[in-house]
């Protein structure tokens, strides 16, 4: 799934708490390819201002031009036996589930059926296995296009009919702050 859609899908999913929770869920949505390609995007960008672009990377262009580098940041983000580790141990931690990091999970539940094995299919068993789903990828119209509709219509659909029902009803009830 693109990175926008991750936000938004692990906001809404996971960050309805409050307006610090969901920027907590959109970030641990996001996190997980911004920590895999974010270095080298901003490094390719900078090397382009300074007129020496490097080789682009895509799936058009295969795994030549990637860093390896790369791979493992995405071995450890894509995996949820890790997210599960991590999850738990916050989870011990604070003696209660931190909610907002379940994006994180949610983010590589979505990946696995929307990338193909033909470019950074997801590594969700990782170390245990290297097995990974041969899924559609989520740059062709059959994923994009029902994932952006359905995105619009759910936050359209929480702010402009569930929130204001919810603040309509609070309003009611009385000694309640009317803000
Ligand atoms: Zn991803």
């Amino acid at each position: 799934m693109d990175i926008v859609s991750h936000g938004l899908w692990g906001g809404m999913a996971f960050g309805r708490a409050s307006r610090k929770a969901f920027w907590a869920a959109f970030a641990f949505s996001v996190a997980p390819d911004l920590l895999a390609f974010g270095p080298h995007f901003v490094a390719s960008v900078w090397d382009s201002l300074a007129g020496n672009g490097g080789p682009p990377i895509g799936p058009r262009h295969g795994y030549a031009n990637v860093p390896s580098y790369i791979f493992g940041i995405y071995n450890v983000t894509h995996s949820l036996v890790v997210f599960v580790v991590a999850f738990s141990l916050a989870w011990a931690t604070r003696r209660q589930p931190w909610w907002p990091l379940g994006a994180w999970g949610l983010h590589v539940l979505m990946d696995i059926p929307t990338h193909s094995t033909r470019f950074f299919p997801t590594p969700f068993l990782w170390p245990l296995s290297d097995y990974s789903v041969d899924g559609i990828s989520w740059g062709r119209p059959l994923i994009l296009v029902p994932d952006l509709v359905l995105l619009a219509g759910l936050y359209l659909w929480y702010f402009g009919i569930y929130r204001r029902r919810t603040r309509n009803t609070k309003e009611k009830l009385p000694g309640a702050a009317t803000d």
